[in-house]
């Protein structure tokens, strides 16, 4: 199957590839320039329900759990070696799907291998330790075991990243699970299931659903056959999965929006904030978790700041993703660009100044779903344009003094995903960082992340961690094995009937 296939077998449950239970199909356009990518199978709820029982099935099997953890790690190592070998068909299918540039998408595949190769590394090294229970005839010891059945939920702006960040320590811990990623982007994820099949998970292991959210994705969060749901998207769904989930006590973890404030300090680089600004808040023209969305200038260079900020984002490059000359791509879908346009129209309605953008593309991009970069000014506190995400080429400017104003406008938002401080001074970047209230902090950078570090979001940004060790846990249940070695009458409770002796006469 490639990118742009029309094969409409691309549910993937119980090891079979198979079209949809009532022939629906979807058809993928390219963002760029609506052009056809692919027709794919549409799940119904049927096709779900039937992947969660192949992964129940799999993992009551033992199938995969069974495997020692070591040789679980090899083969992430495997698929981590096959996605690098073919790293230009999946960043090829992730561009045509999201619009990205395909720069862009070719270094999401090199983040993507180095996910599974980190929890390739980790998996045999998370071995559960002894516990020193204080008497020498017991044995005490924490185990970690995979939590079982996993739903797992993606967007479309990092398709299959985000869905790499799951799928990789699932596999680790020994979990089995059923993917739905972004109606609007399926083909890495298809090409995903093929490497694991190719490469020998066992059947059920590994189930791919696609379609719509309320039918395909819901039994997920629904169903009492599947322990945890891992879901990366807005607060909106976020909080739909989060209530079903709770109706059969589920375990969840949440990657939500942010709404990321950008602090640059007067006596900050320059030309690194400025240049980084530009990149925190339109690279992929904003459709990104972590955008610098909010950006706070401290009074003395605001100004001078914000006029190059203006000059330099008029400059941007929109275009196709093959085209070199292209800097940023178009928003995902004309759904998405209304929602943006809608969104600026009512910071304007409450106040605020376009500075630049604050359109659609004209001309050769009239033909995809193309947003100029945007810059507004003159936004009121508490407005909805500095309170909720745009998800798009949009940033706010805001001004402050000193750094307790500094840390008590980057704090005033009820997300708390990532942020950045930007100033020369050392103990002044490491007194913000710590009072900022988010799961990323960076100290002049913006938007770098670790595979080796926790990434995940304070408030309403959602709850959990991905990558880093907690990204492991969350796909295991610790469990204390107690072995009394030299058990022991304890006489708690006293056999009454023989308590004179054991013939019940008294001696
Ligand atoms: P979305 O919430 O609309 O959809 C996300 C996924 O949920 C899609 O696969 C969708 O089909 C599915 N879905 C929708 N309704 C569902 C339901 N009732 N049950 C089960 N699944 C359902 O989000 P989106 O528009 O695809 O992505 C954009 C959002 O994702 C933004 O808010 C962005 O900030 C967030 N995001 C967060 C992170 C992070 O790491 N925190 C990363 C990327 C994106």
């Amino acid at each position: 199957m490639t990118a742009a296939s029309t094969d409409t077998a691309t549910l993937f449950i119980d090891g079979a590839w198979t079209a949809s239970s009532d022939g629906g199909t979807r058809e993928i356009r390219n963002p760029a320039d609506g052009e056809l990518v692919g027709v794919v199978s549409e799940a119904t709820r049927e096709d779900t329900e039937k992947a969660i029982a192949a992964a129940r099935a799999a993992f009551d099997r033992g199938d995969w759990s069974s495997v020692p953890a070591p040789e679980r790690g090899d083969f992430l190592l495997k698929v981590a070696a096959r996605l690098r070998e073919r790293k230009d068909e999946f960043a090829m299918a992730e561009t045509l799907d999201t619009g990205k540039r395909l720069v862009e998408s070719e270094i999401d595949m090199d983040d993507i291998a180095n996910a599974f190769a980190y929890f390739g590394k980790m998996a045999g090294s998370n071995a559960g330790r002894v516990v020193d229970a204080g008497d020498a005839s017991v044995v005490s010891r924490i185990e970690y075991e995979p939590v079982g059945v996993c739903g797992l939920i993606a967007p479309w702006n990092y398709p299959l990243l985000q869905a790499a960040w799951k799928i990789a320590p699932a596999l680790a811990a020994g979990c089995t699970f059923i993917l739905k990623p972004s109606e609007l982007t399926p083909h890495t994820s298809i090409l995903m299931m093929q490497v694991l099949e190719e490469l020998g998970l066992p059947r059920g292991v590994a189930n791919l659903v696609l379609g719509a959210g309320a039918v395909a994705g819901a039994p997920l969060s629904e169903h009492p056959d599947v322990d945890l749901v891992s879901f990366t998207g807005g607060v909106s769904t976020g909080r739909i999965i989060a209530e079903s989930a709770a109706k059969t006590v589920k375990k969840i973890a949440l990657e939500l929006g942010g709404k990321n404030p950008n602090v640059i300090f007067a006596d900050a680089d320059f030309d690194a904030a400025l240049d980084n600004a530009l990149n925190a808040a339109f690279v992929h023209s904003g459709q990104v978790c972590s955008a610098g969305a909010r950006l706070l200038v401290e009074e003395p260079i605001a100004e001078r700041f914000v006029d190059e900020l203006v000059r330099r984002a008029k400059q941007i490059r929109l275009g196709g993703p093959f085209d070199e000359a292209t800097e940023t791509g178009p928003l995902i879908s004309p759904e998405h660009r209304e929602k943006v346009t809608a969104y600026v129209a009512k910071a304007v309605e409450e106040g605020a100044r376009i500075r630049c953008g604050g359109t659609w593309g004209e001309g050769d991009l009239a033909k995809g779903w193309f947003y100029l970069p945007t810059v507004l000014d003159n936004v009121k506190r508490a407005s909805n344009a500095l309170l909720e995400e745009a998800f798009g080429p949009v940033v706010t400017v805001e001004t402050f003094n000193g750094e307790d104003e500094a840390v008590e406008l980057a704090n005033d938002t009820d997300y708390g995903l990532a942020g950045a401080v930007w100033t020369q001074d050392a103990g002044k970047s490491q007194r913000v960082a710590r009072r900022m209230r988010a799961g990323t902090v960076w100290i002049n950078d913006f938007h770098p992340y670790l595979p080796q570090a926790e990434w995940g979001g304070f408030g309403r940004s959602g709850f959990g961690r991905e990558l880093g060790l907690a990204g492991l846990s969350e796909y295991q249940e610790a469990k204390h094995i107690y072995h009394n070695t030299n058990p022991q009458v304890t006489n708690w409770f006293t056999d009454h009937e023989n308590e004179n002796g054991k013939d019940g006469q008294a001696s």
